[in-house]
């Protein structure tokens, strides 16, 4: 069996109880980053028993090995650096893998950026379309933001970088300044905050001084 366990995405007690037991009951823990799941682990005084990393440098090998593995009996669990794993993250790969060979994928969801964005956005959740990270060449950027003015009814969400996200709104605003967005940003952490507005307004209050920290960007 491969389990896809999703973990917190800031505050560590953002974990379920059947994360925890599987955690404990698996023969193998594949981890995005073994340092940052072993903090986890012993958060929750989990056993840290075989622990590999799985990135999307070695997840051909690590693919091969695991899938022979479960062939055989074991029990795999797949965890990303925070929330769930295939969510602009790595996991695709290993559930391809493994449906195609036969062995059962079990979900055990938690915490998803993007989710507690939509969540909390107060902007339509009914319908809402998940795009991951917006492209970094300006061309594709100002492609994708003509669809979304040309589509209504809809709600989007990305993922930014805070390096990225002066500019982004910067070319937001020249295409769809009037839209209300809402930039979610540190969630369940310490500094949690959301900026709401249209795009003109949400780029006047950033451009002054950058946001710093994880940013979820909703669209209406
Ligand atoms: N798999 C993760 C999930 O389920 O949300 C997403 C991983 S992706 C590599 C990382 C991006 O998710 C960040 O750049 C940010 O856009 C968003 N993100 C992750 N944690 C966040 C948080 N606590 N607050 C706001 N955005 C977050």
């Amino acid at each position: 069996m491969l389990y896809i366990v999703s973990t917190p995405i800031g505050n560590l007690r953002d974990i379920t109880l059947r994360a925890i037991d599987t955690l404990k009951e698996v023969d193998l823990i594949l981890a995005e980053d073994t340092r940052r799941t072993i903090i986890l682990l012993k958060e929750y005084s989990i056993p840290q028993k075989k622990i590999l990393s799985y990135n999307d440098f070695n997840c051909h090998q690590r693919t091969s090995y695991a899938v022979s593995l479960m062939k055989t009996g074991a029990k795999v669990a797949l965890v990303s650096d925070a929330g769930t794993p295939g969510i602009s993250d790595p996991g695709f790969f290993i559930v391809r893998e493994a449906v195609k060979e036969g062995i059962q994928v079990i979900p055990i969801p938690g915490a998803c950026a993007a989710v507690a964005a939509v969540s909390c956005s107060g902007l339509p959740s009914d319908r809402f379309g998940f795009f991951g990270f917006l492209p970094k060449k300006e061309k594709k950027l100002v492609e994708i933001l003509v669809n979304i003015k040309n589509m209504q009814g809809f709600t989007y969400v990305f993922y930014e970088s805070p390096h990225r996200i002066v500019k982004t709104l910067s070319v937001m605003k020249e295409i769809i300044p009037e839209r209300n967005i809402v930039l979610a940003r540190e969630l369940t952490k310490k500094f949690e905050e959301f900026i709401r507005g249209t795009v003109s307004e949400v780029y006047e209050k950033v451009s002054k001084s950058a946001p710093r920290g994880e940013i979820v960007i909703v669209v209406n």
